[in-house]
């Protein structure tokens, strides 16, 4: 192992592992293998690993107020009872748009569940960045988005971080936690060419961004406030693509990585990509728990 603290969290062959997120209430660790359509799930309590095929491509997942957890499923929200392996269809978006598909989302402070889309084809500036309200009505943000990705609040709940993947930056908002609006967009980090892409993000308790780097071989923590970066944890795999504190401390970083676009050469090199890793920061650095969906119909 390249890393001091670094470990497999589950050995697997994810084509595309992403979409790593703690649920500190049920103390488990939720991420999607986005091409395969896999639902997995870590419980810290028993060290199960155990996952649903839930097929079509599967964006991203976020623990809610209920007994589910919510789901992009290609252009939908779909609510999952994990129990009674239950689907529900709650709002879909770019229904004319074939050829996107729902990537990273995540909730912010008030519950809503923000989420972007991308063409599949990775073919320009053809996706959006929309909002699941808790009343669920749909509510588009940004668009001309190519590939989105990673996003975070800051802990007074004022700023929220985004990232669209090829611009290689981070963008700030000013953000209106009672209403959701973003305002005054700003860069904040700018990756360099020689460290890859930004792709997921998570967030820790100085508000500092930890940025998962797609091509970088690193889980990177970056300071917003400056555009510096401040430590890097070195990866065995090249294809990083997201991070989140959890455990009983939100002190351990599980990171999730791809075999996407890997050649069976650079495979051989990379026999752990796809896995779950975990780095254990011995208590150094904590996140902060993750925003669940609050529905309030
Ligand atoms: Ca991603």
């Amino acid at each position: 192992m390249r890393t001091e603290n670094l470990s497999i969290a589950v050995e697997i062959q994810s084509t595309l592992g992403e979409g790593s997120i703690w649920d500190d209430q049920r103390k488990c660790l939720y991420w999607v293998d986005i091409y395969q359509g896999i639902l997995h799930r870590l419980d810290s309590k028993n060290g199960k690993h155990d996952s649903i095929e839930v097929g079509g491509f599967l964006g991203s997942v976020v623990p809610s107020a209920s007994e589910e957890v919510i789901l992009l499923n290609n252009r939908s929200f779909v609510g999952l009872d994990w129990e009674k392996k239950s689907f529900h269809t709650l709002g879909e978006v770019e229904k004319d748009l074939e050829g996107n598909r729902f990537n990273d989302g995540k909730c912010d402070p008030a519950g809503r569940y923000w989420a972007g889309t991308m063409p599949q084809a990775e073919d320009g500036p053809f996706g959006g960045l929309y909002c699941l309200h808790p009343d669920l009505s749909i509510e588009k943000k940004l668009d001309n988005i190519s590939i989105s990705n990673g996003l975070v609040w800051t802990t007074d709940k004022k700023t929220m971080y985004y990232i669209d993947t090829p611009t290689k930056e981070v963008w700030a908002f000013d953000f209106d936690n009672s209403t959701g609006s973003i305002t005054n967009k700003r860069v904040a980090v700018t990756i360099s060419e020689s460290e890859g892409f930004p792709d997921g993000m998570t967030i820790d308790n100085e508000n500092k961004l930890w940025i998962a780097h797609w091509g970088g071989y690193q889980v990177a923590r970056w300071d917003p406030e400056t555009g510096e970066k401040l430590f890097s944890v070195k990866m065995p795999v090249s294809q990083v693509t997201s991070c989140a504190f959890g455990g009983e401390k939100l002190d351990q970083l599980y990171i999730t990585c791809a075999r996407k676009g890997l050649s069976n050469e650079a495979l051989s090199k990379e026999p752990l990509a796809g896995s779950l890793f975990v780095y254990d920061t011995k208590g150094k650095y904590k996140g902060v728990p993750a925003n669940r969906f609050k529905r309030v119909s």
